[in-house]
Parts: C-alpha cells; sequence; structure tokens
C-alpha cells in the first residue's frame, strides 16, 4: 500500500482563475513543481482531486480538461516529479449539462475521488494527506480518513478563520511548499 498525497488544483498548485478554459490561463505556483518533485521522491503517490463544475455546467469540456491534466503532469515530469492520478468531479446537482446533473459521491465534501483513487492506486488513505485552499477538501480528506493541511492561497486567506465546527482544526501553512516541508518533516522514516 503506498501512502499518498491528495492535491487540490485550484488555488492550491495553480491560480483559481475561476472557469480555466484556455491553456493561456493555466498558472502554475512557482513552487508547485518542486512541491509534487518532493513527494515523488520521498514516495509518496500525488494524486490531484478537483471539483470541475465548469464542466457541468458546458463552459470546460472533459477533452480540454483532460489537455491542461496533460500539461500540468508532463511540466511535473519534466523536473523528475510524477502525478499518478487526476480525478475531477464534473456534477453538480442542478448541471446546466443534463449527463452531470447528480447528486454524486465524488463531490467535495464527500470522499468519493480520494476512494477511487485509493481503490485504483492501492493507497493507504490513513497513512495520506490531503493539501488545498477550502475546508471542503479538508472536510473530503477527513471523510476518508486522511489527515488534512491547509494553504492560504486561493480561498485559503478568508477561510482559515471560518472552520466549520464539525471539520477537524489542521495545520495551516502560507502555501503548498510550506505544506509539503512540514509534511514530509513530521513523516520522516515512518
Ligand atoms: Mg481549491
Ligand atoms: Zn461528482
Amino acid at each position: 500500500m503506498n501512502r499518498a498525497v491528495f492535491l487540490d488544483r485550484d488555488g492550491t498548485m495553480i491560480e483559481d482563475v475561476g472557469y480555466l478554459d484556455r491553456l493561456e490561463r493555466l498558472k502554475l505556483f512557482p513552487y508547485t513543481i518542486d512541491a509534487v518533485r518532493l513527494f515523488t521522491r520521498a514516495g509518496f503517490k500525488v494524486v490531484v482531486v478537483t471539483s470541475q463544475a465548469g464542466v457541468a455546467n458546458g463552459l470546460v469540456s472533459e477533452d480540454f480538461l483532460a489537455e491542461v491534466h496533460d500539461v500540468i503532469r508532463q511540466k511535473v515530469a519534466a523536473a523528475g516529479g510524477w502525478v499518478d492520478g487526476f480525478y475531477y468531479c464534473p456534477h453538480l446537482p442542478y448541471a446546466s449539462v443534463e449527463k452531470y446533473r447528480t447528486d454524486c459521491d465524488c463531490r467535495k465534501p464527500k470522499p468519493g475521488m480520494i476512494l477511487n483513487a485509493a481503490r485504483e492506486l492501492s493507497l493507504d488513505v490513513h497513512a495520506s494527506f490531503v493539501v488545498g485552499d477550502r475546508w471542503r477538501d479538508i472536510e473530503m480528506g477527513q471523510a476518508a480518513g486522511a489527515r488534512g493541511v491547509l494553504v492560504e492561497t486561493g480561498y485559503g486567506k478568508s477561510e482559515a478563520s471560518r472552520r466549520p465546527e464539525h471539520v477537524t482544526p489542521v495545520p495551516v501553512f502560507a502555501n503548498l511548499i510550506e505544506a509539503t516541508t512540514w509534511i514530509l518533516k513530521h513523516n520522516s522514516g515512518s
């Protein structure tokens, strides 16, 4: 069984630009590639878990989403890291595109994406971490049995002081690379 780090995409790995519908709008944070490489070298599987309401509402196609994820994977790979999986939720209960209109099990804070990844990639969720900029990311992780870390990029700054009572407190860091440093230090030798 592999340990994993589940990374939220928008606001955690890349700038949250609302609906990312053109490749020119894809902006990785300057430390994201380093963070993934550090996790890869430390033996973690890296899995991206992202809500894509833009797909549900017909603003982004699944083909384009795959293109975006290929670009991220290639940039990471060129630097010696690896993204083991991209999992996304294209659904919404009131999606404008009918085929995505469902009350699914993969919409954050439900743990479906993590559970699917765990099954497909043989991951030990209880030895894994979720890093995200919203409490729904953390809640998704905790629902699956993973530990969470909140980052203050994206929505994180405003989220940090507004933890819902049912979410267990987690460490908060300025950004993904600081979260990465903490996770790896916290887990050395385990
Ligand atoms: Mg986010
Ligand atoms: Zn879904």
